[in-house]
């Protein structure tokens, strides 16, 4: 027999932004608060609207949604993440970001846990031409059929753009209650706020694998087998040198960071940035690159 909606529950994959929290609210009005849950995944470069988590845990706390966490920054997530960021099996968009595969991964790992709390609907808050590279129909069907999930993933927000899902053909859930909103322009996603009163960071933030000056250090270090999450944030502060072997800081921020690294750390007895230098080979050039971008006559480092 079939369930009815109010034994139905959802898997919503949840970046922390406006769609998947409206993603969520619909979802509530038709299954009840208590049958969505939502799963997150903290990914190595961040992504999706909120960077911060702390944003994700208030707004999940505060409608009472069960969050799943997935932390792809170590382990064997943050492994099979990198792996596939160096060999994507579709294009990439303008700078490394690889969205189709990297939606893919997430998709993949979302099945699982649906599996386990046994969520009969994987929904996103995917909005139909809202992204260029992974929300366009061919796109967003694609991913489907290579994640082995076609005509299961619900997208509330553009559900009646796109094909009847499965969920739709069964009763689980009312197509008729699903919405159809489409492109970049954000003003029914605003209204629809309003009317739910629930409030949202603002978009951007995001991803480094879409920012291009990023991706050219990064594109050094990614062949390297060891490569580490600290690494990786590691791109985003200082001067970099000989594929991120030298970095040195570029204020005293920086070197209060780089200080607390592991490895060789070079600082200057005079003003000046600090280096952190991951082969022994390249003291002497670290300290002459010191001496280059400090303002004053080095002595000494220690
Ligand atoms: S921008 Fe692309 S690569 Fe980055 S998190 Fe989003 S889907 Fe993944």
């Amino acid at each position: 027999m079939n369930k009815n909606k109010q034994e139905t529950k959802a898997l919503v994959l949840f970046s922390g932004g406006l769609d998947s929290r409206l993603a969520i609210k619909v979802l509530q009005d038709q299954l009840g608060k208590e049958n969505v849950e939502a799963v997150f995944f903290q990914l190595p470069f961040g992504g999706g609207c909120c960077s911060d988590k702390l944003c994700v845990f208030r707004f999940t706390q505060k409608q009472r949604i069960k969050l799943h966490v997935k932390d792809v920054t170590k382990g064997k997530l943050f492994k099979e993440y990198i792996n596939m960021l160096r060999n994507p099996e579709h294009t990439r968009g303008t700078a490394l970001n690889p969205c189709i595969d990297c939606h893919l991964f997430m998709f993949k790992k979302a099945k699982s846990i649906a599996k386990k709390i046994g969520a009969e609907i994987i929904a996103t808050g995917e909005v139909l031409g809202e992204r260029p590279l992974s929300q366009h129909k061919k796109a967003l069907i694609e991913i489907e059929t290579q994640a082995k999930l076609k005509n299961k993933i619900l997208r509330p927000l553009s559900a009646k753009l796109l094909p009847e899902t499965d969920y739709e053909k069964k009763g689980l859930i009312d197509r008729s209650k699903l919405l159809d909103i489409k492109g970049r322009r954000r003003v029914p996603q605003i209204a629809l706020a309003k009317k739910y009163k629930i409030d949202f960071p603002t978009p951007g933030g995001g991803c480094l694998l879409c920012e291009k000056e990023y991706c050219k250090k990064l594109e050094q270090i990614l062949p390297n087998k060891d490569i580490t999450q600290t690494d990786i944030e590691l791109l985003s502060i200082g001067r970099h040198f000989e594929a991120s072997k030298i970095i040195l800081g570029k204020n005293h921020q920086d070197n209060l960071i780089l200080e607390k690294q592991k490895g060789i750390k070079i600082t200057p007895q005079q003003p000046g940035p600090t280096a952190l230098v991951k082969d022994k080979s390249l003291i002497e050039q670290a300290k002459k690159l010191i001496q280059k971008y400090s303002k004053h006559k080095i002595k000494s480092f220690s």
